[in-house]
């Protein structure tokens, strides 16, 4: 469970509450012939009952809608009111369960909800909207100007509609949906602001985790060393043996994010600013054009850096993963509150679930290192970054190929339309996974480590997309938009899927 200050305060707490004497009624149920004047050991009593996943009461087992958690600019996830526990009702069963470290980002942990919960619904209306626009272009219901259209040959009449409309529906469906499906949170399922309620809801994750369809892991490096992290993994691994875990690395989603705006930026500017490829006709904007390249290489390059990091962070953590390298806070206050009192060890407790779950802790960490491992890959795809996630990510290119398909349809050139679209699409889905790919091989074989690899890394990516712009204008102006954008896509293709498979993490 995420919210640790209320699970090590449990253990506390749990001594006076009631809470315990249901769990020692529970256990005597279980070893009746106990001698009375051996002292019950609290850990012991509260493992015993964590580990049999029982509800203490049936009004424990809550959800609440996703909305909740996404409203307000995930307010919820950065402090905690007392309203929130009221947003939260009791069911028979909840979709998903909210797994996640109080330790990472609050901002990361919002992006990574936006974008499972409202991504997909936000690139289709993004798609139609621009797909609409283009229409009203055409038919001149849209103004436009005189421009060198994304580097033709001459001035065309263009206006940058479906990559501004089409953003503009994407943001406001990624930031306004309101998804419905019910989640368990904690901070919205468990009472926060009573303390008796607050560790009975403890008590009772084991039956949310077994009562859950889903778990849904926000992943950060901090995930494997949190304990309680461990024990909701442990409890879903242990009842729900062929379900697959749902993982959204928070280094995934900046990266898509991050890239998404980048490309937003790059593309639309390209559409704004006009400029030639003749040097001695239009200096200015091709300096322009030279700058921002280099920014952007520069900009993705410091996103591919820290995605890489996070990715292969991941594979080590599940490859290495051992129950003692994670931390509770109970250990590190050696067991003592600040006034003095004893604690009891969360540890202790969590190790006797999964021995009880697992057999022994090292059986458990065999579960971790294969099957969830694999459950992470099947989910994320062998680059820990789906192929449609990224493609997604580069949609924007799609939309300012799309505004210059309606600038040839407003001339009414069927052909240059499409082969714009052909382009747009070939970029989308070949050349940019083809870039990703190459560079997240460099960053994998480290031929140098810290600025050098980044500088490296950036030049690759700098010849990378001249050599991709060069390649496509020369193919326009020796054979025209369609059949150029035909061949360019052919000659991507390939080169592509073997990039894709090869830059794959095998193991
Ligand atoms: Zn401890």
């Amino acid at each position: 469970m995420a919210q640790r200050s209320t699970a090590d305060g449990l253990m506390q707490s749990t001594a006076e509450a009631e809470t315990l004497g249901r769990a020692s009624e529970h256990k005597e149920s279980h070893e009746s012939n106990a001698s009375d004047d051996v002292k019950i050991d609290a850990v012991e009593i509260l493992g015993d009952w964590l580990s049999q996943m029982e509800l203490t009461d049936e009004k424990y087992l809550r959800a609440a809608p996703a909305f909740r958690v996404v409203e307000c600019g995930g307010r919820i996830l950065k402090q905690k009111s007392r309203a929130d526990f009221a947003h939260s009702t009791a069911v028979k069963q909840i979709n998903k369960f909210i797994s996640h470290s109080w330790q990472a980002s609050a901002r990361s942990k919002y992006m990574a909800l936006l974008v499972f919960y409202n991504g997909k619904a936000a690139v289709v209306m993004g798609f139609l909207v621009a797909a609409a626009t283009m229409i009203f272009f055409m038919f001149d219901f849209l103004p436009g100007f005189m421009s060198y259209a994304e580097g033709g040959p001459e001035r065309k009449y263009l206006g940058p509609w479906c990559i501004s409309l089409g953003t503009l529906m994407f943001l406001l469906i990624l930031l306004f949906r309101r998804p419905r499906d019910l989640i368990f949170l904690d901070r919205l399922c468990i009472n926060q602001y009573d303390e008796r309620e607050k560790s009975l809801g403890v008590l009772s994750l084991g039956a949310c985790l077994k009562h859950s369809k889903k778990i849904m892991i926000l992943w950060d490096e901090t995930f494997c060393h949190r304990l309680w992290c461990i024990f909701e993994l442990a409890a879903f691994l242990k009842t729900h043996e062929n379900t697959e875990l749902l993982a959204q690395p928070l280094d995934l989603t900046d990266f898509l994010v991050w890239k998404f705006i980048l490309n937003t930026l790059v593309y639309g500017g390209g559409l704004v600013v006009p400029y030639s490829t003749n040097l001695s006709d239009n200096m200015f904007p091709v300096l322009i054009f030279i700058f921002a390249t280099c920014a952007q290489c520069w900009l993705v390059t410091r996103i591919f850096v820290c995605f890489s990091q996070g990715s292969e962070a991941i594979q080590k953590q599940l490859s290495g993963f051992t129950f003692a390298g994670a931390q509770c806070y109970c250990c590190c206050a050696n067991h003592q509150t600040p006034d003095g009192k004893d604690i009891p060890c969360d540890r202790r407790v969590m190790q006797q679930c999964i021995q009880h779950w697992f057999g022994s802790v090292e059986e458990f960490e065999k579960v971790v290192q294969t099957r969830a491992k694999d459950a992470f890959k099947k989910h994320l795809g062998g680059h820990f970054c789906p192929f449609w996630w990224l493609a997604a990510s580069e949609i924007p290119v799609l939309w300012q190929q799309m505004d210059v398909a309606a600038s040839r349809l407003y001339e009414r050139d069927a052909h240059g339309a499409i082969g714009r679209i052909v382009l747009g699409l070939s970029v989308q889905l070949l050349t940019g996974p083809t870039v990703f790919a190459t560079i997240i091989l460099l960053l994998r074989w480290k031929p140098c480590r810290g600025l050098p690899l980044k500088l490296l890394a950036m030049a690759l990516c700098l010849c990378l997309v001249f050599g991709i712009h060069t390649l496509f204008r020369a193919l326009f102006q020796s054979l025209g938009e369609l059949s150029g954008s035909l061949i360019f896509a052919g000659s991507f293709l390939l080169p592509t899927i073997i990039l894709w498979h090869v830059s794959a993490y095998k193991s």
